[in-house]
C-alpha cells in the first residue's frame, strides 16, 4: 500500500530555494508497473524557466569568482552526500522508471565517480602565453567560464545523466540550470539538492521540471533565453535535432548527445563465449534502454550459428521480474509505448524472415531478452534504434562486409568488435563510423574521463575531463602592450 509519506514532492529550485511554479500547477508522477502515485511535480511554465535562467545568470560572477578549491570541495561533498543517500535515491530513481535494483545503484556509483571526477578538472582550466610577432606585446589565451549551461536530461539513466549535465560544467564556474524528465523528476530533482546541501551558492544551480505536455514550450524558453551560452542535451536524435536547430538559430553552442544504433561485430577468429557474453550484456542491460545498447550484431557466417546459440542461451536465463527483486535481470519497459515499440519491430521482422530464437512476446510492461536471426535490410530493426531488450543478428561474409553493415547506419555512437587478431582489429576499429569503438568489449561502457559522444546522427560534442573542458569553457585572448 502506498502511504502518503511514500509520496515524494518535486518543486522547482530557483536560486536556492524550493519554489512553486508561476502557474501553482503540480502534476502527478505515477509508477507504470502499479499505477501508484510516486511524486507529485511542480509543473513549470515559460516564466518559470526565464526565471531560473534569471537566477543562474545572477550567481554566475560569484561563482566563476569562487577559488577552485572551493568549487572542488563542494562538489566533493555533493559525491559523498550522493553517496550516503543512494539507496533512497536508487528506490525513488527505480519506481519512476521501473529499473532494476541493480542499474539503479550502478547509476549512484558513476553518478557520485562523475562529480568526484568533474571536483578533480577544477584546475584544468589552465592557459597560455603566445610569442607574439609584434614587438612589447604579452599575448595570452585564458580559460573562463561560458557562463550559464542548461543541462536537459533524459530518463534512461537518470543519475549518471542527470549528473553528467551539469558536473564538468560546474567544475569550470558555470552555473546551470537542469531540466529533469518528466519520467524522471524526483530522480533528477535529488541531484541538484545533494548540489545545493553541499553548499553551491545561491542561484548555481536550479531546476526546472515540467508536465510532458509543457516540454516544449519550456525548452523553448531555456534555449531562447539571451543569458544562456550552451545548451547540453542528452536524449533522441528527434529532439536533438529540434534543439541543436533552435541553439543554432540563436548562435548558441551546443553538445548533442543523441540515439544510437550499436553495430556489435564478430568475427569469424572471435572468443565466441566472450563475444556471446559482451553481447548479452549490451544488448539487455536495462532492458536495452541505453544510448550504447548492441542494437546490430553482426556476425560472420562462418560461425552464426554457433555464435547465435550461445546469445540465445543466456538470453534465455536472463531472469525477468519484478525491479526490487535483487535476483530480477530484466525489469519492466519504461512505458506502454515503448512496450508497443519493440513489439512492432519484432513482428515486422519476423514478416521480413526472421526467427525468434528466445523471447519475443510482452507480458504488460515486461519484454523478454529476445534473440532474432536472418535479419535483412528490409525489416526496420535494421535501421531504427529499438531502445529494447532485443538482439537481431546479421550474417556477414568477411570483415569488410561486416564494417559496410556497422556503417550502414545514420547513428554512430557506440560500436564494437571481436577478434582474436588484435592488430587487424584496431585497423577495423579505425574504419567504423562512431564515437566509440571497443576491442573485445561490449558497447555499453562508460567511465567519467573518457571522451564520450557520438558522430553522424548521434549528435555532436564530447563529454569527459579533456573533451568538456573544450565544450564548457571560452578560450579569449588577452594582450598586454608594453
Ligand atoms: P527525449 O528526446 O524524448 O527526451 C529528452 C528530453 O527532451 C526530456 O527532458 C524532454 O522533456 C525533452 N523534450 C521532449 N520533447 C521535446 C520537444 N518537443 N521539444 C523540446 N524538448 C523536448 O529522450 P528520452 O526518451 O528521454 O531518452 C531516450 C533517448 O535518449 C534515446 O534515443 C537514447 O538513445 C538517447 N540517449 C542518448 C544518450 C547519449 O549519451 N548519446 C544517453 C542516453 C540516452
Amino acid at each position: 500500500m502506498t502511504t502518503a509519506t511514500d509520496i515524494v514532492r518535486v518543486p522547482l529550485r530557483i536560486a536556492g530555494d524550493a519554489a512553486d511554479p508561476a502557474s501553482g500547477r503540480y502534476f502527478d508522477k505515477i509508477r507504470r508497473l502499479t499505477g501508484a502515485k510516486v511524486a507529485t511535480v511542480a509543473a513549470a511554465g515559460r516564466a518559470d524557466a526565464e526565471r531560473a535562467v534569471d537566477a543562474a545568470a545572477a550567481a554566475a560572477p560569484v561563482w566563476a569568482a569562487t577559488p577552485p578549491a572551493q568549487r572542488r570541495k563542494i562538489l566533493e561533498a555533493a559525491a559523498a552526500l550522493l553517496t550516503e543517500r543512494r539507496h533512497d535515491i536508487a528506490a525513488v530513481m527505480g519506481k519512476e522508471m521501473g529499473a532494476a535494483a541493480a542499474w539503479c545503484h550502478f547509476n549512484a556509483m558513476l553518478a557520485a565517480n562523475m562529480l568526484r571526477e568533474a571536483a578533480a578538472q577544477v584546475y584544468s582550466t589552465v592557459g597560455q602565453v603566445i610569442p607574439s610577432d609584434v614587438p612589447g606585446l604579452s599575448a595570452t589565451a585564458v580559460r573562463e567560464p561560458v557562463g550559464v549551461v542548461v543541462g536537459i536530461a533524459p530518463w534512461n539513466a537518470p543519475l549518471i545523466l542527470g549528473v553528467r549535465a551539469v558536473a564538468m560544467p560546474l567544475a569550470f564556474g558555470n552555473t546551470v540550470v537542469l531540466k529533469a524528465s518528466e519520467e524522471t523528476p524526483a530522480t533528477h530533482s535529488a541531484i541538484i539538492e545533494c548540489l545545493i546541501d553541499a553548499g553551491l551558492p545561491v542561484g548555481v544551480a536550479n531546476l526546472i521540471t515540467n508536465a510532458p505536455e509543457d516540454a516544449a514550450e519550456v525548452v523553448d524558453a531555456l534555449v531562447t533565453h539571451k543569458a544562456v551560452r550552451v545548451i547540453n542535451f542528452t536524449g533522441s536524435t528527434k529532439v536533438g535535432r529540434i534543439i541543436a536547430e533552435k541553439a543554432g538559430r540563436n548562435l548558441k553552442r551546443s553538445v548533442m548527445e543523441l540515439g544510437g544504433k550499436a553495430p556489435f561485430i564478430v568475427l569469424k577468429d572471435a572468443d565466441l563465449e566472450a563475444a556471446a557474453a559482451a553481447a548479452s550484456f549490451g544488448a539487455f542491460m536495462n532492458q536495452g534502454q541505453i544510448c550504447m545498447s548492441t542494437e546490430r550484431i553482426i556476425v560472420d557466417k562462418a560461425v552464426a550459428a554457433e555464435f547465435s546459440q550461445l546469445l540465445a542461451e543466456r538470453a534465455a536465463k536472463l531472469v525477468v521480474g519484478d525491479p526490487s527483486d535483487p535476483a530480477t535481470q530484466l525489469g519492466p519497459l519504461v512505458h506502454e509505448t515503448s512496450v508497443e515499440h519493440v513489439t512492432a519491430l519484432v513482428r515486422d521482422a519476423v514478416e521480413k524472415g526472421a526467427t525468434v530464437l528466445t523471447g519475443g512476446e510482452a507480458d504488460g510492461l515486461y519484454f523478454p531478452a529476445t534473440v532474432l536471426t536472418g535479419i535483412t535490410k528490409a525489416a526496420r530493426i535494421y535501421t531504427e534504434e529499438s531502445f529494447g531488450p532485443l538482439a537481431p543478428i546479421i550474417e556477414v561474409d568477411g570483415a569488410d562486409e561486416a564494417i559496410e553493415v556497422a556503417n550502414d547506419s545514420e547513428y554512430g555512437l557506440a560500436a564494437a568488435l571481436f577478434t582474436s587478431d588484435v592488430s587487424r582489429g584496431l585497423g577495423l576499429a579505425r574504419r567504423i563510423q562512431s564515437g566509440i569503438c571497443h576491442i573485445n568489449g561490449a558497447t555499453v561502457h562508460d567511465e567519467a574521463q573518457m571522451p564520450f559522444g557520438g558522430v553522424k546522427s548521434s549528435g555532436f560534442g564530447r563529454f569527459g575531463s579533456a573533451a568538456s573542458l573544450e565544450e564548457f569553457t571560452e578560450l579569449r585572448w588577452i594582450t598586454v602592450s608594453t
